[in-house]
């Protein structure tokens, strides 16, 4: 195998989460506009580009790949390039391959994605109230979700939920939901609301709860243990001693840990982002298709983007202004 992926700041790259469509069955509001412009089809790599390009990254020593989007289910005929996939795993290249997915089509993909060696999924979920539910996600309704995540647990699949974490709309459900993922033997993490994207008219101040808080609510409940845990990324994680649960904190805002990054991020067009709140990026896909039957350019180009990996994000939110904003939206590069 080739040398490994190494960064500037002696961090080894062995993480790549792909983004494999920028479209959504739901419109979250911290996260897109209710009105949005997605890509022309024919700027998407195709599901044998994004192959192509996955396996490039592993033979460059990517150990964990996680398919993300936008909604990654939506994507036609993704279970295709699952599938494809899943040789990675078989061959002990890659070590885990894995989804974060908005729970919609899991009723109908949870078998399949466990045929191809998935084993643990994120679902990103917000409120366990119907009403709610429709509100934050716009589109999107809470029973089906449900049902998608029965479905993955009789799949066999081990479950993370995903909370963004929102001033005045889901701090009442911190306990309920804690209680809840006990009760169903599904890890938590919460997750700071981020600076990205135009998302019309809300406000990024109006929504973001810090989680310095919301653990400070949830230590009055329950004794928190400290985990040692790291995955090289910016969440951090608890036990809580009465249930024995795992509770994660994403806190980009609280808390920079760009220090141990482990990780970088190709979006459904073919460019990296080496980080994610940063606005460089290479364009691989020129690499890519310029090149079809010669891997070195693509290669070379991967080695030139992780040799300009930046030590860390900007986001701030401590003078009461929105400072180190990006301006793409987090469905472009992959939550
Ligand atoms: N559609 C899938 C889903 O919702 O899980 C995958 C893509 S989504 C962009 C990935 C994650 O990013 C979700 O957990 C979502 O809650 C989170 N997210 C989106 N916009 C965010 C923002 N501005 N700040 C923090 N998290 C955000
Ligand atoms: Fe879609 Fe996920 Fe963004 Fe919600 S967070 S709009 S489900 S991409």
């Amino acid at each position: 195998m080739s040398t490994p992926l190494i960064d500037p700041f002696l961090r080894p790259i062995d993480y790549l989460r792909v983004s494999v469509t920028d479209r959504c069955d739901f419109r979250c509001v911290y996260c897109m506009s209710e009105n949005m412009t997605f890509l022309p089809k024919k700027e998407l790599l195709t599901l044998e580009e994004l192959d192509r390009m996955c396996s490039t990254f592993i033979g460059l020593g990517v150990q964990k790949l996680r398919i993300t989007g936008g909604e990654p289910l939506v994507r036609r005929d993704i279970m295709t390039f699952f599938r494809a996939m899943s040789r990675h795993l078989d061959a002990g290249h890659l070590q885990e391959l894995t989804l974060t997915t908005n729970g919609s089509q899991l009723e109908r993909f949870a078998d399949d994605l466990a045929a191809a060696g998935v084993r643990r999924i994120n679902v990103s979920l917000d409120t366990m109230d119907d009403r709610k539910f429709a509100d934050i996600t716009r589109w999107g309704r809470l029973p089906q979700v449900l049902r998608g995540i029965d479905a993955a647990r009789k799949a066999g699949l081990r479950i993370k939920i995903n909370a963004v974490a929102l001033k005045g709309f889901n701090e009442d459900e911190l306990l309920p939901m804690t209680e809840w993922c006990a009760r169903e033997d599904m890890d938590l993490t919460w997750i700071e609301v981020m600076p990205m994207g135009d998302i019309g008219n809300e406000d990024r101040l109006d929504q973001y709860w810090r989680l310095s808080d919301l653990r400070a609510r949830l230590a009055e409940h329950y004794t928190l243990t400290d985990l040692a845990e790291r995955t090289g990324g910016p969440a951090r994680y608890v036990r809580i001693e009465q249930t024995g649960q795992k509770i994660g904190f994403i806190t980009p805002l609280t808390h920079n840990f760009c220090e141990s990054c482990n990780r970088v991020r190709l979006t459904c067009t073919g460019e990296l982002f080496m980080c994610l709140g940063q606005e460089d990026n290479a364009d691989l896909r020129a690499g890519l298709r310029n090149h079809p039957h010669d891997n070195a350019p693509l290669e070379n180009a991967i080695r030139e983007a992780i040799a300009r990996k930046p030590k860390g994000h900007d986001f701030d939110y401590s003078r009461q202004t929105v400072d180190g904003r990006v301006s793409r939206h987090m469905s472009h590069t992959g939550g």
